[in-house]
């Protein structure tokens, strides 16, 4: 009895609208590489919990100004970020990369030009254009849904310079290269490079957690990975979970390959999507205790089933 309304009280103080003025609470930040910080978001799907933040801001203090990449899932994580920025430095934002349309990266920009009005925000143009065209609407009243109205007040500040793949910008001390593809994780992704070692890579690469493919294709995510394998860095801060070497990028790969392969097998051997399932989680074992495997895995061996057969 005791418990059951401890729990009833726990959810009422959950759901709680956010005030005007409300911030996420704090995240620790991590110094990941020279002049790099990096908040890990927990793992899972935006919900009252985790009010909507599960992804991985980060910043590069870059001389004499900071470099922010994807400032979270709504203005109230974005004041959190903005928070532990100021923390880290007193140099002001003068740049937003956003690695793709999805709003739980991009919908912190609000806090960001609340803090520094004159930042620019570059994402990839099509990124740009169908967040212009529903996506960023969309992913505003989903946040507001799934953390039933805590992020509301939440406005799209959507990013106005179009990023081309291989655009090279000197931003303060350090060099960041675009890498940007039209088939990947949601067909509007851009991973960056930095100078110092360390690529951003966007959903093109998750640690621990099945990725959502509802927006991309799995051929072209694990062509985008194979380029990211072959540049000079030594550090990646995935979209989501921990940051680490090279090794995630392999993993990602390798979860991607081995689903698509069997996927391809069976679909050859006449077999349905549902009665394929077992086979494919048999062969992804290694990959088990990733977030999301029981609950997503079915939807991602639809998915392949759609881009076998167009193939
Ligand atoms: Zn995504």
């Amino acid at each position: 009895m005791h418990l059951i309304a401890f729990f009833f009280a726990a959810s009422l103080a959950f759901t709680a609208h956010a005030a005007p003025d409300d911030t996420l609470k704090a995240y620790p930040a991590k110094l990941v590489a020279p002049d790099t910080w990096v908040i890990t978001g927990p793992l899972g799907e935006p919900s009252v919990e985790n009010q909507g933040f599960m992804n991985n801001p980060a910043w590069i203090i870059a001389g004499d100004q900071v470099i922010v990449i994807d400032p979270g899932s709504s203005v109230q994580a974005g004041r959190m970020v903005v928070q532990a920025i100021k923390k880290s430095t007193r140099l002001p934002v003068t740049t937003v990369y956003n690695t793709h349309v999805h709003g739980d990266h991009w919908l912190g920009n609000q806090a960001i030009l609340d803090a520094w009005p004159k930042a620019v925000l570059i994402a990839h143009p099509d990124m740009i254009a169908k967040a212009k065209a529903g996506e960023a609407e969309s992913w505003v009243n989903m946040m507001s849904r799934l953390t039933e109205g805590y992020t509301d007040g939440t406005r799209a500040q959507i990013p106005t310079v179009a990023a081309t793949d291989g655009m090279t910008s000197k931003i303060g001390t350090h060099t960041f290269k675009v890498h940007s593809s039209n088939d990947a994780h949601s067909k509007t992704d851009i991973m960056i490079e930095v100078d110092n070692g360390v690529l951003f890579t966007g959903d093109n690469v998750l640690n621990g957690r099945v990725a959502r493919m509802d927006d991309g294709t799995f051929v072209g995510n694990i062509k985008a990975i194979d380029h990211a394998s072959k540049l000079p860095i030594k550090i990646v801060v995935p979209g989501h979970g921990n940051v680490g070497g090279t090794a995630i990028l392999k993993a990602q790969r390798d979860f991607f390959q081995i689903l698509f392969d069997t996927v391809k097998t069976e679909y050859d051997a006449g077999k349905s999507d549902f009665e394929m399932k077992p086979a494919v989680a048999k062969k992804l074992a290694a990959f088990k205790k990733w977030h999301g495997f029981d609950a997503d895995l079915g939807k991602q061996v639809s998915l392949a089933v759609l881009e076998v057969e167009q193939q």
